[in-house]
This record gives C-alpha cells, structure tokens and sequence, in this order.
C-alpha cells in the first residue's frame, strides 16, 4: 500500500474548498459526473481510432445513492485509471489545479458567484463529503486500484479488486450535507446540470405502464396494462441543438422547446438555429417566445452550456441585452466562464459572439419576412417588443432592421418605413415642409382624436409598448425633417399645422371677455385657455396636452436629466382648446345672466373633461345628477 501527503504549499485547502464554496456546493455532481462523461467520450474516441480493442458493452453511467451507508457514487465505464494515472491526474494536476484556483479566489468578494459558474473539478467533492474514494480500472487491462482521503493532506492508494473497466467515485457525505442523501434533490440537481450531457446517465428506476404480457383485457375489451420497472435514464445525450438543421422538423424544434420548459404552455413563435465553428466555436437553439406587449418579461430564460454540461441561465454580457428576452440554449467551448462578469463584458471573443448573435437573428427576421410578408405580420405583435428594444440598445441591428421593421396603423395595416412615408408624403406635411407622424399609445382612451384623424385621411400608428417614447425620440433623430406628435397633443387643424386659416366668429376682444369666464370654473395650475377658429362642427372644447408637455413628463418618469428643476414630480398640464366658431362659445359670451352663463361654462368645460374621461370623483356625481335631472 502506497501512502503519500498531498503537497499543500500555504494552507490546507479542504476547508477552504468548503467554506468559499458553500452557496454554490450542488455543483459537485456536475464535475463528477462531467469528469465520468470525458472519461466514457475518451474511450469511444480510441476505440474509433483503433487504440481500444475491446468492447465497450454499456457506458451509462450511473448514479447511486446508500442512505444507510451515507454515500453518493458516481459510476462510469470510460477510460479509468491506473495507478500512475491517479498518482499524475489526482494527486497532482487534479490538486494543484484546485489549489491554484482556490487561492485565487478566496480572498475575492465575488468568490462564490465567479465560482459557481464553473468547477474546479474532482476536488469540488470535499464540498459534501468529508472522505471521497475513487476506485478505477484503466481501460489498459492495468491492476484496478483504491485511492482514499478523508480530507486531510494525507491519501492512502492500494490495489483493488474492481473487475470491470472504468472509475466509481465515492462520496461519503458528510454530516452537514445530509440533503445529497435524498433522491429528490439528486433528481433536481441531475435535471439542472446533466439533463443534456453526451452519455446517458442512470439513476435507479422508473415506473412505466404496459401492455400486460398474458394480454388479459378489461372489462371493455382493452389490454390491461401492468406496472414495470426500467432504469431511469434522466438525460437526453443527443439534444436538437447539437443535431444538423436540415435533419430537424418543425416539429422537433417545438419538441425541443417542451424539453427545456416543460412549464411553458405557449408554443414559441420561432427558432434560429445557430451554428458556427469560426472564428468561434458556438451551437444553438433561440427561440422567440410568444408574449403580448406590455406582460412582464421574462429574462434569464436562455441556457448556457460549455459541450452540452449546463454552466448558467444568466447570460448577462454574453448575449446582446435586448436577446435575453428570447429563450433558448447557447453551447460554446469558447465563452470563458473562469472569470468575473466584468471582465466577461469586455472579453473580445464575448463580444464578437454577441454580434454575431445579434446579426443571426436579424438575418433571421428579414428572411421570414421576405419568405411570407402575412406570416410575419400576423407575428408581429407579439416580436415587436424585441425588435424594438433591439432598435434602441444595438446600433448595428437597428440598421438591419430597417428592412423588416413594421408599423401597424389603427386600421390594422402595416408597413415598413418605406412604404409608410411614401404613404402619408401626399396629406401630412406642415407648413413648413416637414412629415409628420401621428401615433397613438392608447386606441381607446383616445378613439374621438383618431377619428378626427383618419376622417382627414391621415394614418395614425398604433404605438402602445413600453419603449414607445423612447423609439418615437429615436426615430425624430433619424428621420431627417420629420416630427412625431399623439394623436391627441393637439386639436385637429393644428395636429399637422398647414396655416389653413379659418375665419373666427369672435374677435380678439369677445375672447379676452370670454378667457376668465372660463377659467373660473376650472383648475387655473392645470389648465391654459386658448381659442381656435374650428369648424363649426367640431366639438365647443378640446382637451390637449402639447406633444413636447407629455414628453418632457415622460422623459422625467424614467429618470431622464434635467428635470430636477421642478422639484419632485412635474405637474400634468393641459390646453383647454376653445372653439371660437361653435354656437355654444357665442352663446356663453351672450348670456347676461352670470349665474346661468357660469352654468353653461361649467357643463361645457364639464363635458370636454368627460370625454378625455379626466372628470373623475365629486365632480362626475354632480355632473351626472345634473343631466339625469335635465332630462
Ligand atoms: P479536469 O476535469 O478539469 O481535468 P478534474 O480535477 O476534474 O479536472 O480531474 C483531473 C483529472 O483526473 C482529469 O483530467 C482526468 O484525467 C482524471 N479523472 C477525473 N475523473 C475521472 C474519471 N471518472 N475517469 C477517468 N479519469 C478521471
């Protein structure tokens, strides 16, 4: 029997592999059982290129828990070791690999974040356990051997007498982590880490109904079925992103997509298939989940895996932001995960993967939309909230997506920019030559504006994301000589200003006389009369709030500069737009009784609150107890 101390340079490691690792202990199970995994893929590899002889037979690997006995055992049939082996890989690459990354990170504050995110291999096992052994056989037909160390810096290694081929792992867990000891959690930890590694792995049985071997049938003439047992196989070793696109049905891709949320109801609208060797190494499946515009988006839905082991579900610097939003894996050997977020951000392979990310998925969009424009479009309430963050966090993308970009108008078309402006050129340019769009963020609450609008032949876009005013800011920019403006931010003679003037019935005089009238009997702070000759048909009065008003509000609730001035929140303010042509604004102006022409002031401005349903509380009783006593 050989004994050996381990070389510890500072200090002993173990405690420390505990300690610092202690939020993120699971991962043990993944480092062993991805060790076992190279191990089995190593000897098929000899085996192809004839350095291995014999014959494979079953290379599950296989996990197996002894609650009585307090161990974990990870069991494969791969390459093994022979003694020289564990003395080289063990005693001394294995440890002073951990070592190495011990001291490393120890003194980090980030430590258990940065560590989590990948192992630090063989080692990570004196996480859970207080004694681990490893019992192996070379491939090599070598003598099978023992090695054992509970912890301390000293290991014994002996012969043994394993038969078969390949390496058991054993972890006698220890006291304080007793949870390794219930099939539940290795059944969870198997599902997060190994649910996609190369080999199968098995841990115990399962249940599954068949037809019964005597064929006895019930009672409506069915083949009764009868319970049996079969090895629980919980991983899928072939998953679809590691298969070849032209070998995958829409079908599979959907199926896929249950296998990685089996919790997601909704099928996904779309996938992109990633492959790419150079200059990179990186597979994958993205999928555009089906979500409506405003519901809370799920982030950290993308996996990660480093050669189909599971690493991490924040992707966080790794993907262009605004493509968290997509579902999906991404398999890269290439993504350094051994290093700290920040350092991940500003990594050079990093970041040409997230623009190359962001340039499949663009090319992506433009060949749906040029293979079926009505399919696309039918899509496209439910990508837009993508593509438009897309536009507003990534240069390069809001450039390609020009091409496939679309706007929905109230009436249900859509067009891409191109086709829009050539659209509206002929009715929506000002005085001054410039185009204007006209949008609306809330088709309901401002129906009568739209109205007005489309009865003039304008189109109005139906804008109604959360990043509404930050795009509409974007594209003023890009747009040269263009403005943006709600339907409702002004009355409709001014919402695109053609210097059309209409002769007014009152002069400057009558409307100075009229100004306090009205102001008496509204909020002065929240409310700024003005008079326009209308027609005599629009409504007596108008409730506006002036485009650049709402914006700056807008602007000051996501926390944009300058606001500061207002102290707190800015007050909302309103044109109360007085239609200097309509019977009823004479009629007030008329009335010698003051008592009666505060009455009709009152229901007038009454009214055009109403219908901007801003009469809210006190006020909309009295209104409504009024009217019903008119009538
Ligand atoms: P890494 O896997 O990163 O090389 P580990 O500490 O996990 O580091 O393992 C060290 C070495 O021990 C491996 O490279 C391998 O040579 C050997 N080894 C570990 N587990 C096994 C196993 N199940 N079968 C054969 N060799 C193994």
């Amino acid at each position: 029997m050989a004994k050996g101390t381990i070389k510890v340079t500072t200090e002993n490691i173990f405690p420390i592999i505990k300690k610092f690792l202690y939020s993120d202990h699971e991962i043990f199970l993944r480092e062993l059982i991805a060790n076992a995994t190279d191990a089995t893929k190593k000897l098929k590899a000899f085996s192809s290129m004839g350095d291995f002889k014999g014959d494979i037979g079953d290379d599950t690997i296989e996990i197996v828990l002894d609650k009585e006995a307090k161990t974990l055992t990870v069991k494969d049939r791969g390459i093994g070791m022979s003694k020289d082996d564990v003395e080289k890989y063990i005693n001394q690459i294995a440890f002073s690999g951990a070592e190495e990354f011990v001291d490393k990170f120890k003194d980090q504050e980030d430590a258990a974040g940065i560590i989590g995110k990948f192992g630090l291999g063989f080692y990570s096992a004196y996480m859970v356990a207080d004694k681990v052994q490893i019992k192996t056989k070379s491939f090599k037909d070598e003598q099978a051997v023992i090695w054992e160390c509970d912890g301390s810096p000293e290991f014994t290694l002996e012969d043994h007498d394993k038969a078969d081929r390949g390496t058991e792992i054993v972890l006698h867990i220890s006291e304080d982590s007793t949870e390794f000891l219930e099939e539940a959690r290795i059944n969870t930890l198997l599902n997060k880490y190994c649910k996609f590694m190369p080999v199968a792995i098995k841990f115990g049985k399962k249940s599954e109904w068949i037809d019964n071997a005597a064929g006895k049938k019930d009672k409506d003439g069915k083949v009764e079925k009868e319970e049996i047992k079969v090895d629980n196989i919980v991983n899928n070793p072939s998953p679809a992103w590691t298969k070849s696109p032209s070998s995958l049905s829409d079908e599979d891709y959907t199926g896929f997509y249950k296998e990685l949320y089996p919790m997601n109801f909704e099928d996904p609208l779309f996938n992109i298939h990633l492959n790419v060797d150079y200059p990179f190494n990186l597979t994958g499946i993205l999928y555009f989940p089906k979500i409506s515009a405003n519901m809370e988006v799920q982030k950290d839905k993308i996996q990660l895996f480093s050669k189909q082991v599971f690493i991490t579900d924040s992707v966080e610097g790794i993907v262009p932001d605004f493509l968290t939003l997509l579902h999906g894996v991404i398999d890269s050997p290439d993504i350094p995960l051994n290093v700290s977020r920040s350092y991940l951000q500003a990594d050079g392979a990093v970041k040409k993967i997230a623009s190359h990310i962001s340039k499949k998925v663009s090319d992506k969009l433009e060949e749906l939309f040029k293979k079926d424009r009505a399919d696309f479009e039918a899509k496209w309430d439910d990508i837009k909230i993508f593509i438009e963050y897309g536009i507003l966090s990534d240069e390069k993308f809001a450039e390609r997506a020009k091409k496939f970009t679309l706007y929905k108008t109230t009436e249900g078309k859509y067009y891409t920019m191109d086709e829009l402006t050539e659209k509206i050129t002929p009715a929506q340019k000002d005085k001054d030559d410039k185009l204007v769009y006209i949008y609306t963020n809330d088709a309901e609450a401002q129906h009568s504006f739209i109205n007005a609008a489309t009865t003039k032949g304008y189109e109005v876009l139906l804008m109604d994301t959360h990043l509404t005013s930050h795009l509409v800011g974007k594209l003023e920019q890009t747009l040269e000589n263009t403005t943006w403006t709600r339907v409702d931010a002004d009355t409709i003679d001014k919402l695109i200003d053609k210097d059309e003037k209409i002769p007014s019935k009152l002069d400057e005089k009558q409307q100075e006389t009229l100004k306090p009238v009205i102001e008496e009997v509204v909020e002065k702070a929240k409310f700024t009369v003005q008079f326009e000759s209308m027609s005599e048909t629009d409504q007596p009065m108008t409730i506006v709030q002036p485009e650049f008003m709402r914006r700056m509000k807008e602007m000051q609730a996501v926390g944009g500069g300058g606001m500061a001035m207002f102290g707190g929140a800015m007050p909302d303010t309103y044109n109360l737009v007085v239609n200097t042509n309509h019977p009823l604004i004479s009629k007030i102006l008329n009335e010698k009784d003051k008592a009666k022409q505060t009455e009709i002031t009152k229901r007038t401005t009454d009214l055009a609150l109403l219908s901007q349903n801003m009469l809210k509380g006190e006020e909309l009783t009295k209104f409504i107890n009024q009217s019903i006593e008119l009538i």
